[in-house]
C-alpha cells in the first residue's frame, strides 16, 4: 500500500520537485516500508519521536531526516545533529539559537571544521492567525543581515516553507502559494549571493497539485503516503 501510494505521488511530481515523506505519528515499520520502496527523505515534527526513529532506523542506508515541527531552543541538541534540513524556522529567537549551536559545534574537530545548518524560513501566508511563520518584512530583515554583516555564518539559507490556509477553497490556497512563490522570486533577485536559496517547500497531501502549479520545488506529504494519522 505504501509503495503504491509513493509511486502514485511520484508519477504526479515533475522531476525538479523533491518528495519529503512526513512520517510523524507513524511507526518505524511504515517508514522502513517506504524506505524499501525507494523513498529516502523523511520528516518529523517532534524531537522525541525523531530521536526514537533515528535510532530504530539507523540500519537503513541513505535514509535522510528533516524537521518540520515547532522547535524549542532547549531541544536543538536532539534534532540538529540528525537532520539535513530544518524546514520550520519560524522565529528570530530560534534562528539565533541555531546559529549559536552551530558556532559552538564548529571548530570542535579542529579550526577548519565549520558546521553549517541548512534551514528554510517559514513564511506566514495562511489566513489562520494560529499558523507559525515570519511575515515578509521579517524575512527580508534576516537575509539583509545575513549578507551584510555575517551574523549567520553557520546557517545555510536554503529557501522558504509555507502552509496554505486549511480550506476547500482552491482559489484561496492558490493565492497563498502564489504569495510565497512571488516573495521567493523577489528575494532571489535581491540576493543573488545567496546561492543556496533555491527551495520552495509548499504542498501537502491535500494541496500539492496546486502547489506544483505555483512553482513548488519540495512537497511534504504524510497522509497520502502513510494513511491517516492515528
Ligand atoms: C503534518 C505536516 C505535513 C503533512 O501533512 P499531510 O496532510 O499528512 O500530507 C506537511 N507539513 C507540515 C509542516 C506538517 O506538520
Amino acid at each position: 500500500m505504501i509503495a503504491e501510494n509513493l509511486q502514485k505521488i511520484q508519477s504526479q511530481l515533475p522531476p525538479q520537485v523533491t518528495l519529503v515523506a512526513v512520517s510523524k505519528f507513524h511507526p518505524s515499520d511504515a517508514i522502513r516500508e517506504a524506505w524499501a520502496a525507494g523513498q529516502r527523505i523523511f520528516a518529523e515534527s517532534r524531537p522525541q519521536e525523531l530521536s526514537a526513529k533515528v535510532e530504530a532506523l539507523s540500519d537503513c542506508p541513505g535514509l535522510e531526516w528533516q524537521f518540520i515541527g515547532h522547535l524549542q531552543t532547549n531541544k536543538l541538541k536532539m534534532v540538529l545533529p540528525y537532520v539535513s534540513l530544518v524546514q520550520s524556522v519560524d522565529s528570530r529567537h530560534l534562528l539565533d539559537a541555531i546559529e549559536k549551536w552551530a558556532a559552538s559545534e564548529s571548530g570542535a574537530a579542529g579550526p577548519a571544521s565549520v558546521r553549517k545548518v541548512s534551514v528554510l524560513l517559514e513564511m506566514h501566508v495562511a489566513l489562520e492567525e494560529s499558523k507559525q511563520g515570519f511575515y515578509e518584512e521579517e524575512i527580508l530583515d534576516i537575509l539583509m543581515q545575513a549578507v551584510a554583516d555575517g551574523s549567520y555564518k553557520h546557517i545555510r539559507f536554503c529557501g522558504l516553507m509555507g502552509m496554505a490556509t486549511n480550506t476547500d477553497d482552491a482559489e484561496q490556497v492558490r493565492a497563498d502559494f502564489t504569495r510565497v512563490r512571488s516573495y521567493m522570486d523577489y528575494l532571489q533577485d535581491l540576493f543573488p549571493e545567496l546561492t543556496d536559496f533555491k527551495t520552495l517547500s509548499i504542498g501537502m497531501s491535500a494541496d500539492f497539485p496546486i502547489a506544483i502549479e505555483c512553482g513548488s520545488t519540495m512537497v511534504r506529504i504524510g497522509s497520502a503516503i502513510f494513511g491517516e494519522r492515528g
